[in-house]
């Protein structure tokens, strides 16, 4: 098969869909890749890397014009001119939010399989778990580093020093993104509690972790007497299909101390705190009574090289079944299936359906 990797357009986007190593897995299957000039260099891969792999270097319409597209994010408006029917598009779509997207990809018969619709054998989102692993992690770093003074934080080492005491991290929600971030947390010496809903979810925690954190069940009251002793807030609670709650409402802000600061990770669905809005990269963080927000959207982003890795680790064992098989991989792997979205004109995810208002 002929496969297309084009350069991401979209703002502040380094990551690149296909490593020079994914690149030369595909060729060795006998596939042709044409790989955009420049598209890796946000991710510190260079074109000669490509090449040496046994991708030719094309341009932009180039690599639109193959039989399948992969990409990191979805088709902005000045590339909908490249979507056609006998094309395969293998991307994060998103398109419950985005009906312009929707109608540019039914309207030209393109087949769409989204990257975070993907599903494993065991229910998990495969192709998404790889961010909130990167997202987890940085949320702790990314913390530790607005605890100092000089960023409007309390002053505090995350990890304190011998005969001084330690932060207190609160981490809520305990799946990926809570315990990716607990554990660097609790690597750097903090003190982390893990808040959860889940009963299941808290003894799985308090197992792998051997009671070198504290898990509590995530009640109001749990949170009302955690959020006064913490220094660093971590939020990570996600409700499949559904808006996030507000676990720390407006009235319990008062409550935290002073430069205290909240990462919350679940910004991108709403987030679990109230007072926490969507920022960027650019002007991440912001205050309010004294406590400091930070709600970047795409944490990932911050760090394209590590987490082009940890994508394209996952999606590249999917790219060699649709580059082998075409459509006919989705027959075989009903995971995979719930990838495709568009198809012939039809859309075919019934949650994206629901949410345009469209029959699917
Ligand atoms: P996940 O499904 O693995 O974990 C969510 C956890 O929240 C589950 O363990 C669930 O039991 C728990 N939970 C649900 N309701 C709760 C409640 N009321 N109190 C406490 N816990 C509760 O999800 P994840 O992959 O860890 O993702 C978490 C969030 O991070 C999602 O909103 C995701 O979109 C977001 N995310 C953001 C970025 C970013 O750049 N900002 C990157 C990756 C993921």
């Amino acid at each position: 098969m002929i496969i297309g990797i084009p350069k991401e357009i979209k703002t502040l986007e380094n990551r690149v869909a296909m490593t020079p190593g994914a690149v030369e897995s595909l060729v060795r299957k006998g596939n042709e890749v044409l790989v955009e000039a420049g598209a890796g260099l946000g991710s510190g891969l260079t074109d000669e890397e490509y090449a040496a792999a046994g991708a030719k270097m094309v341009t932009a319409e180039e690599a639109w014009a193959a039989e399948m597209v992969i990409k990191v994010k979805e088709p902005l408006p000045s590339e909908f001119k490249y979507l056609r029917k006998d094309m395969i598009l293998f991307t994060y779509l998103h398109l419950a939010a985005a009906p312009e997207l929707t109608k540019a990809l039914l309207d030209a018969g393109t087949t769409s399989v989204a990257y975070e619709t993907v599903k494993s054998a065991d229910g998990t989102l495969p192709l998404l778990t790889p961010m909130s692993e990167v997202a987890g992690r940085m949320a702790t770093q990314v913390g530790a580093h607005y605890l100092e003074k000089t960023q409007g934080g309390r002053g505090i080492l995350l990890g304190g020093v011998p005969g001084v005491y330690p932060a207190e991290v609160l981490v809520l929600g305990g799946g990926v993104v809570g315990t990716n971030a607990a554990r660097i947390a609790m690597g750097m010496g903090a003190r982390v509690t893990i808040l959860d809903l889940s009963h299941q979810r808290l003894q799985y925690l308090d197992d792998v972790f051997q009671g070198r954190i504290t898990t509590m069940m995530s009640t109001e009251p749990n949170i009302r007497q955690m959020v006064q002793r913490a220094d660093l807030v971590i939020g990570a609670v996600l409700l499949p299909g559904a808006k996030t709650p507000n676990l720390i409402t407006r009235d319990m802000l008062p409550l935290m101390k002073e430069g205290a600061v909240i990462v919350d990770v679940a910004v991108d669905q709403g987030g679990c705190i109230e007072t926490t809005h969507a920022t960027t990269h650019d002007n991440p963080t912001y205050v309010i009574d004294g406590v400091v927000h930070y709600g970047v959207a795409n944490m990932p982003g911050a760090v394209p090289r590590t987490s082009t890795f940890a994508l394209v680790n996952q999606t590249a064992p999917y790219a060699l079944r649709l580059a082998a098989k075409g459509v006919a991989a989705l027959k075989e792997d009903p995971g995979l299936a719930l990838g495709l979205n568009t198809w012939d004109g039809n859309l075919t995810c019934p949650a994206v359906g629901a949410a345009l208002n469209i029959e699917s």
